[in-house]
């Protein structure tokens, strides 16, 4: 035998010219924007399945979607430069492949005041000015201005939107129905969201609107699928990364769990922040300063009905009616990560067949999330675990009852899940829902050619991260490429 044959064989690693570590919609929109300028890119995904947050599983038979209330940034076709229709065109996917139902209506409950709005935001102004007549001309020029800010321009230093509010509107009552939706579809920080973050949120819920995919999250995501795929992205399932090769404080391609090395010249990474600085360097003390841990985490009670709601007896007809109903039992408004397993005391309910045309040949659903505290919910033993997610679901349902009706003796299957189901679907340490509580917008990370995309660059949601994925993808890589 030669010496050439003895030699262990290792195949020299392959290279791209832009790898993606993630494949929730931030990656695979990355990855689709990337490949259509011809360059070789694959999406990394640690499990089979794609989507991130925002995918689905099968229990008792059923196909759910994880995470999935609404598509916020909801627009018409026609109205062009926001953000679901520059996805659609940067993308080129057809809006109509969509196939989404918008709102009729949601609500906001504080502590008994009810808020109606839809995708008109006339419909808000008015029935704001109703609950607080003496600020109505305050809360139209609020909604003046933030309608006039072109987003994404204009980068701010941190401060509390819940601060600004009050400064501009006076009221607690009118500032804790915006933070209420504002906080639970994509604030990081508790207790408030970046003044920044809400003048984003605020767009995207109330300027633009709420939607439904009409069949749930699975076409949505089949279709991104399909379109890396004819562009001819690469998406490598099973692929976990667990390091990012550097040098020179440049980073030139990742190490996958199996040991395979992939070069790149460009790595885009929706790992999250703190996850992303530990692929750098898993030795490194974390630097709670710069790059903070997030600390909410939520639990959704996912219960299947054999009766729609609005034909229950009970509840705020409103509320019961409404695609999403976000609540706050308590005044003002409290979000930050429990003592106890749960905070029973806030939430958001969704039911998607009260979105016209969505699910409508499926059982009714009823979901509520109610923020929730991971360490509660580890170091516990099976058993315990399971009699927490029915004393929990139970609760967060009961709590429910306060604007909808009671919909337990209709329950015909009812699925739970926790903090640590978070974490395992996006890898994000102790189930943080929307990461660190300071963004990157521009996607820098220490080293040159790693780059964030996705919650922690601090677009959120289905459409934002595609955003995200887009935008960051059109920066770092195709930008930089001409
Ligand atoms: C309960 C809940 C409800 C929500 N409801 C809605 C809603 O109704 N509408 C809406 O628009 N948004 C909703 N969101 C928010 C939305 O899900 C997120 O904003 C969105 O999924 C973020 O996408 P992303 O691509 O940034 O990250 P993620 O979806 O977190 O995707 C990251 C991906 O990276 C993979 N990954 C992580 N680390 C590695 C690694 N080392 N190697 C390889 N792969 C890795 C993960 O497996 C995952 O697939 C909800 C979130 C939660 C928690």
């Amino acid at each position: 035998m030669s010496a050439n044959q003895d030699a262990p064989r290792t195949a020299p690693a392959e290279r791209y010219d832009a790898l993606v570590i993630g494949a929730g919609l931030s990656g695979l929109a990355a990855g689709i924007r990337i490949a259509m300028y011809g360059k070789r890119v694959a999406v990394l995904e640690k499990h089979y399945l794609w989507g991130g947050l925002n995918s689905f599983y099968k229990r008792g038979g059923r196909l759910f979607d994880t995470g999935l209330h609404a598509l916020t940034n909801y627009v018409d076709r026609r109205v062009s430069g926001k953000p679901l229709t520059r996805v659609v065109r940067q993308l080129r996917i057809g809006y109509d492949d969509l196939d989404l139902a918008p709102q009729s209506h949601s609500t906001v409950v504080s502590d008994g005041a009810v808020l109606r709005f839809s995708n008109q935001v006339d419909e808000m102004i008015e029935n704001a000015g109703a609950l607080a007549p003496s600020k109505k001309d305050r809360f139209v020029a609020l909604v003046e201005d933030l309608s006039a800010r072109r987003l994404g321009e204009e980068e701010e230093p941190e401060r509390s939107a819940r601060a600004e509010l009050m400064d501009r509107l006076g009221d607690e009552l009118l500032v804790d129905l915006l933070l209420i939706p504002c906080c639970y579809y994509g604030s990081a920080r508790e207790n408030d969201v970046d003044w920044d973050q809400f003048v984003i949120l605020f767009h995207s819920i109330f300027l633009e609107g709420l939607a439904m995919p009409r069949q749930g999250i699975r076409p949505l995501l089949d279709l991104f699928k399909s379109r890396l795929e004819e562009t001819g992205g690469e998406l490598r399932r099973h692929s976990e990364v667990v390091r990012v090769l550097a040098q020179d404080g440049r980073a030139t391609g990742v190490e996958l769990a199996d040991g395979t090395q992939l070069l790149a010249d460009t790595i885009l990474s929706s790992a999250g922040r703190v996850e992303t600085n530990r692929l750098i360097d898993p030795e490194r003390p974390e630097d709670p300063v710069r790059s903070p841990r997030g600390r909410l985490s939520f639990v959704e009670t996912i219960s299947v009905l054999d009766t729609d709601p609005r034909a229950m007896t009970g509840g705020h007809p409103d509320c019961t009616s409404s695609g999403v109903v976000f609540f706050s039992n308590s005044r003002p408004f409290r979000y930050e990560r429990p003592d106890a397993a749960v905070d029973l005391s806030s939430g958001v309910i969704s039911m998607t067949q009260n979105f016209p045309g969505a699910h409508a040949d499926k059982e009714p659903v009823f979901r509520v999330t109610c923020l929730a505290n991971h360490g509660r919910w580890t170091g516990i033993d099976g058993e315990t675990y399971d009699a927490m997610k029915r004393e929990w679901s139970d609760g967060a349902l009961a709590a429910a009852t306060a604007f909808c009706p009671d919909v337990r003796p209709h329950e015909v299957f009812r699925d739970v899940f926790t903090p640590t189901t978070i974490t395992r679907y996006t890898g994000h340490h102790e189930g943080t829902v929307y990461g660190s509580p300071r963004k990157v917008r521009d996607g820098r990370t220490e080293l040159d050619g790693l780059f964030l995309i996705g919650t922690d660059q601090g677009y959120l949601g289905i459409v934002g991260a595609a955003m995200s994925g887009i935008s960051m993808a059109n920066l770092h890589v195709l930008a930089a490429s001409n």
